[in-house]
């Protein structure tokens, strides 16, 4: 088999039915399975390169990039980078399409990243026009700021969306994707990572991107890790057979006592309901607490009633920690890897298609890619990410402090405008301060 750069190697769709072992951790008491009990929907005729059962071939000349991770940040920057010429190995350890435990939310910023990479978004998924807060009855409601599609976010399955993505990447030519194959961990030659080894085998390439998400390996194998005292826990399941009314519209958030219930409206009259709570705040089954959560939250209760449910309990292992140093010389952290920010503002994948665009966008003003150039790639996007963080330790904060979360969103029921800037903050497209915070080139 070849598996020399710019060309689609293997022959094979690989249908995943587990969410990938390192994404999920068994708890005490819980009965949650991990297995996706669910025939995949979605049979793109994609064509990926796989090394399950073959040798990863070393790469003979040398390549441009070599990715960990084809998830949200991984296959936009393969794309982004290849379109602009350079050649590509993109290294993933599931196969597609597969499932992964998320809010499946994408703000419209998040839209129009997806846009500018070629994808039809109309294609995917279900709109929203905003989101909706509850909380022992008080309600606000927040709408995107832009009229029209561009202030549309959309719901959509990731196991639809990664395996598109994972589509146009390997379509794309200059991208070598690799399914099934796993990232062991950094090639250090003379003091600096210098490739990956992939199944224990080395690639070499001009610039390494660790994009292999929250709980990066790469992040831990190079000591770059920040843990943080504060582990979140998300647990995820679709439902279907709802009325297009009953599924339709808005992104909705229900505070609990120490947990948070997202309803995402998907397309056919699919939701996904996923909670997210302090993982030491956990005791018991984990499907049991699901449900009860559920309960007690009459709106949701009453929507659920007629509903089936259309995915098992897909749960996560808790989120937490960040990274001490997101560059090193020809290496770089990229989307969740180079710090997981908490879901509670719900752009995560947002924040990961900008930041693979903003890469993409550094790389091409700098073609040596001489030395400090990652660093300046690094604070542009720190800075991005500023104001959004700013706003998800506030929504953090608040949550924990329920008897002023009423007060909260009744003030914001009165100020809508400053609602809906405050859910630009979080879709990535303003600042707190008002002003645009990426701007694309493409
Ligand atoms: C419960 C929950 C709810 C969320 N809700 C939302 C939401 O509503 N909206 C939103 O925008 N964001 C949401 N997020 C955040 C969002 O899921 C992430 O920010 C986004 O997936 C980050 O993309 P990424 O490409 O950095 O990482 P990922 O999407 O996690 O991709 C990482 C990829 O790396 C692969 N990988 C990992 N290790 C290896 C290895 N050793 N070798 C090879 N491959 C490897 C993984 O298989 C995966 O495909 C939520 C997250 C959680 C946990």
């Amino acid at each position: 088999m070849d598996y020399s750069p710019g060309r689609i190697t293997g022959a094979r769709l690989g249908l995943v039915r587990a969410v990938a072992a390192e994404d999920q951790v068994p708890l005490a008491n819980s009965d949650y399975r991990t297995a996706i009990g669910q025939e995949p929907r979605f049979l793109g005729h994609i064509v990926l390169s796989t090394c399950a059962g073959h040798k990863i071939g070393t790469h003979n000349s040398m390549n441009d990039l070599l990715i960990a991770g084809a998830g949200i940040a991984g296959t936009a920057l393969a794309i982004h980078l290849a379109r602009r010429g350079h050649s590509v190995v993109l290294v993933e350890r599931g196969r597609f399409p597969r499932e992964k435990p998320c809010g499946e939310g994408l703000m419209p910023a998040g839209v129009a990243a997806l846009e500018r990479l070629g994808i039809d978004t109309a294609g995917l998924g279900a709109q929203f026009y905003g989101i909706r807060y509850h909380c022992e009855g008080h309600m606000a409601e927040g709408h995107f700021l832009l009229s029209g599609a561009a202030g549309l976010g959309r719901g959509i399955r990731r196991r639809e969306l990664d395996a598109v993505l994972a589509e146009v990447a390997a379509k794309t030519p200059g991208v070598t994707l690799h399914t099934g194959a796993r990232v062991t961990g950094p090639l250090f030659e003379r003091g600096r990572v210098t490739g990956l080894l992939v199944e224990g085998q080395p690639i070499r390439a001009r610039l390494v991107v660790g994009a292999d998400g929250a709980q990066s390996r790469l992040r831990h194998v190079l000591n770059l890790n920040r843990a943080s005292r504060r582990k979140r826990l998300g647990i995820c399941r679709h439902f279907g057979h709802l009325s297009a009314a009953e599924s339709r519209g808005y992104v909705e958030v229900f505070l609990g006592h120490g947990h948070e219930l997202y309803v995402t409206p998907l397309r056919n009259g699919e939701i996904l309901v996923a909670a997210l709570a302090d993982a030491d705040a956990i005791d018991g089954r984990i499907e049991e607490l699901f449900r009860r959560w559920c309960e007690a939250q009459p709106k949701l209760a009453s929507l659920l009633r007629n509903a089936e449910p259309a995915s098992d309990l897909l749960v996560t292992s808790p989120r937490s920690g960040s990274a001490r140093r997101r560059v090193l010389p020809k290496f770089v952290l990229l989307g969740d890897a180079a710090g997981f920010t908490d879901p509670i503002t719900g752009g995560g994948m947002t924040q990961a298609l900008q930041s693979a665009e903003m890469l993409a966008q550094h790389l091409a003003v700098e073609p040596d890619w001489t030395e400090g150039f990652l660093e300046s790639f690094d604070s542009t996007r720190e800075k991005m990410l500023l104001d959004y963080r700013r706003l998800t330790s506030a929504m953090l904060w608040l949550g924990k402090h329920p008897p002023l979360i009423g007060p909260v969103l009744s003030a914001m029921g009165f100020v809508p405008s400053l609602f809906s800037h405050l859910l630009s903050v979080a879709g990535g497209a303003r600042g707190l301060l008002g002003c645009r915070r990426f701007i694309s080139t493409s």
